[in-house]
C-alpha cells in the first residue's frame, strides 16, 4: 500500500458473515471504506444460520444480545429463539446496506502476505484471487462440528446427525430419540424434544451445573411500547443488575474461592434439590466438579424435561453404537430410531483451514503450533494488518459475544486510523509484547475456574484455559485504547524513500 492508496482508501476483506463479520461490515460501510465481505455459505448469520436444532435459544437476554446501535423491539421472549436471532441479523444487514458488499459462496482458502506490495493476497475456492490491504478475520469459533470418538457410529441403522448439521427430515415425533452430549446444545434439545419423542434418552458423560433463570414472553403491547420508546429497551440493556451479574460472573471465574462462585454453586445446587424429586435421578444429575468450569447451563425447563415419564438420563458409559441403538458398558442396549450428537466443536480452528501466511512465510499453523493465540485476542505478530474478531484468548462465558466484538472493533478501529491517516503502512504487535501478554494470560488462566479440573472446550490441547482470564472490566479497559508502544508500525515504502 502506498501513501496514495492510503489517501484513496484502504481495501478491506472481511472473512465470515456471522455476527462479527456483519458488525465489521456495518462499521466499514459507515466509514465509507472499500470492503468485501466473503462468506463461504449462501447466507449470513454464522452460528445462527448453521444451528437449527429444536430448542435453539440464546441464553443471553435478547435485548442484550443485539448490536448497541440497533436495538430490536420485536423480540418475542426474554431469551430469544435461534430463528428470531437469524432474522435480526438479516434485517440489520439489509438496513445498514451491507448486502451489496457480501459475496456468498465465496470461500477464502488462502491469505498470503505480500511484503513488496504490503497487502494480503486472497485465494478463493473458485480459483479466483484478489488482494486487500487489511483482513478482518470474523470466521467464528464454534464452527467445526466435533464427532465423538464412539465406535460404530456408521453402523447405526436409524438417523444419526450432529446438532450443527440439522436436517428437517430427522424422525423425532413418536420416535425413540437419543441425545449424546450435555452442553448447552444437548440440554436445549432435550427441553424441546420431550414433548415430541415417544422415548428420549439423554446420554451424559458428565452431569451439568444448571443455573435457574426466568424465561417469559414479551406481549404485543410490550413490543409496541418498545417500538414507540426505545429508551425502554435501553433500560433493559443497560440495566445495572444485568451488568452487575456479568461482573460477578467474571469475578467468580477468576476468584475460585471467592463469594461469587460460592453463590453460583449454591444457586445451582438449590435448583437441583428443589426441582428434582427422585433422589436417584438427583444424584445422577449432580456435578462432581466446580460450577462454571464448563460453560454454565442457563435453563428454566431442563429439570422439568428430564422428569417426564418418557425421558431417561443415562450416565452409563457408551461402549459403541450398534444398528439398533447404543450399547452401554453394563451390557444394556438403548434401542433408538434417531441419534443426535450434541458433542460440540473443534474450538481451536478459528479461521483455519484457510491457509494464512504472514511475513517471511510464517504460517498461522506454525505460529499456533502450541496453541491458538493473539495479542489481546485481536492481532498476531508477523501478521500485519490482520485483525481478529472473537479470536483466540478472548472472553468466553455466559455473556453477549456481540458486546465483546463491538469492543474489539473499537480497538481495531484505532489501529486502522494509523493506516487511514497514512501514519503507517502496516501495524502488528511486537513479538515481545505478545509474548509478555501470553505469559501473563497463561499464568492467570491456570488459576481460573476453567482450570479447576474438568474437561471442556475452554481448554487448549495442553490443558491451559484458552480464554481471557481477567475480569470483564479489565477486558473493557484493554479494548478502550490499544497500548501503541506494543505495536510495530511499518512505514510506507514511499514515505521511507
Ligand atoms: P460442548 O459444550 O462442547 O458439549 C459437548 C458435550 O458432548 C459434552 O457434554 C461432552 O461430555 C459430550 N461428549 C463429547 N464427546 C463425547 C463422547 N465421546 N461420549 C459422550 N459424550 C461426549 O458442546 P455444545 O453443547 O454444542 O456447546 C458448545 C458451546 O456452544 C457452548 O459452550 C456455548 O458456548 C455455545 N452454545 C451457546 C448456546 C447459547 O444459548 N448461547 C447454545 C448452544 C451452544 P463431557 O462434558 O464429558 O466432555
Amino acid at each position: 500500500m502506498s501513501i496514495d492508496q492510503a489517501r484513496n482508501g484502504l481495501r478491506f476483506a472481511v472473512i465470515g458473515a456471522g455476527m462479527a463479520g456483519i458488525l465489521a461490515a456495518i462499521r466499514l460501510n459507515q466509514a465509507g471504506e472499500r470492503f468485501t465481505l466473503y462468506e463461504k455459505a449462501d447466507g449470513l448469520g454464522g452460528t445462527w444460520r448453521e444451528n437449527r436444532y429444536p430448542g435453539l435459544t440464546c441464553d443471553v437476554p435478547a435485548h442484550a444480545y443485539t448490536y448497541s446501535f440497533e436495538p430490536y423491539a420485536e423480540w418475542r421472549a426474554f431469551y430469544a429463539k435461534g430463528a428470531e436471532i437469524q432474522t435480526y441479523f438479516e434485517r440489520t444487514a439489509e438496513k445498514y446496506g451491507i448486502m451489496p458488499h457480501v459475496r456468498f459462496g465465496a470461500e477464502v482458502v488462502s491469505c498470503v502476505w505480500n511484503e513488496s506490495q504490503a497487502c494480503w493476497h486472497l485465494g478463493l475456492s473458485s480459483g479466483e484471487s484478489t488482494s486487500a490491504d487489511v483482513v478482518i478475520a470474523a470466521s467464528g469459533v464454534l464452527h467445526h462440528p466435533k464427532m465423538p470418538d464412539i465406535e460404530g457410529l456408521d453402523d447405526f441403522a436409524g438417523t444419526i446427525l450432529h446438532s450443527a448439521r440439522w436436517r428437517d427430515d430427522v424422525p423425532l415425533d413418536d420416535a425413540r430419540v437419543g441425545v449424546v452430549g450435555n452442553g448447552s446444545t444437548g440440554v436445549q434439545i432435550i427441553t424441546a424434544l420431550h414433548s415430541r419423542a415417544a422415548r428420549l434418552v439423554h446420554f451424559q458423560r458428565s452431569p451439568q451445573w444448571i443455573m435457574p433463570v426466568p424465561q417469559f414472553d414479551y406481549s404485543e403491547e410490550e413490543r409496541e411500547a418498545f417500538r414507540r420508546d426505545p429508551a425502554l429497551i435501553d433500560a433493559i440493556r443497560n440495566n445495572q443488575d444485568y451488568w452487575d451479574s456479568i461482573y460477578r460472573f467474571t469475578q467468580a471465574i477468576t476468584d475460585t474461592h471467592g463469594p461469587e462462585i460460592a453463590a453460583i454453586e449454591q444457586l445451582c445446587l438449590d435448583n437441583l434439590e428443589n426441582s428434582v424429586r427422585d433422589p436417584a435421578l438427583r444424584e445422577k444429575l449432580r456435578p462432581d466438579y466446580r460450577a462454571a468450569c464448563k460453560r454454565l447451563i442457563y435453563s428454566w425447563c431442563y429439570y422439568d424435561a428430564v422428569q417426564q415419564s418418557n425421558v431417561a438420563v443415562e450416565r452409563e458409559r457408551i461402549v459403541r453404537v450398534e444398528p439398533e441403538g447404543v450399547r452401554l458398558a453394563d451390557g444394556r442396549l438403548q434401542p433408538l430410531d434417531t441419534l443426535i450428537l450434541a458433542t460440540g466443536f473443534h474450538a481451536d480452528r478459528f479461521i483455519r483451514p484457510t491457509r494464512v501466511t504472514g511475513r517471511n512465510g510464517l504460517s498461522l499453523d506454525d505460529a499456533w503450533s502450541v496453541r491458538p493465540t493473539a495479542y489481546y485476542a485481536v492481532t498476531i505478530p508477523g501478521f500485519p494488518n490482520f485483525f481478529m474478531l472473537n479470536g483466540p484468548t478472548g472472553p468466553v462465558g455466559n455473556f453477549s459475544l456481540i458486546d465483546i466484538a463491538e469492543r474489539q472493533w473499537a480497538y481495531i478501529d484505532q489501529l486502522l486510523d494509523l493506516l487511514r491517516r497514512g501514519d503507517a503502512e502496516t501495524v502488528e504487535p511486537s513479538a515481545q509484547a505478545h509474548a509478555a501478554y501470553e505469559a501473563r494470560r497463561i499464568a492467570a488462566a491456570q488459576t481460573t475456574i476453567f482450570g479447576s479440573g474438568c474437561s471442556s472446550w475452554y481448554l487448549d490441547k495442553t490443558g491451559v484455559p484458552a480464554s481471557w482470564p481477567w475480569s470483564y472490566q479489565a477486558f473493557a479497559e484493554a479494548m478502550a485504547a490499544p497500548v501503541m508502544a506494543d505495536y510495530v508500525l511499518g512505514a510506507s515504502t514511499e514515505a521511507a524513500e
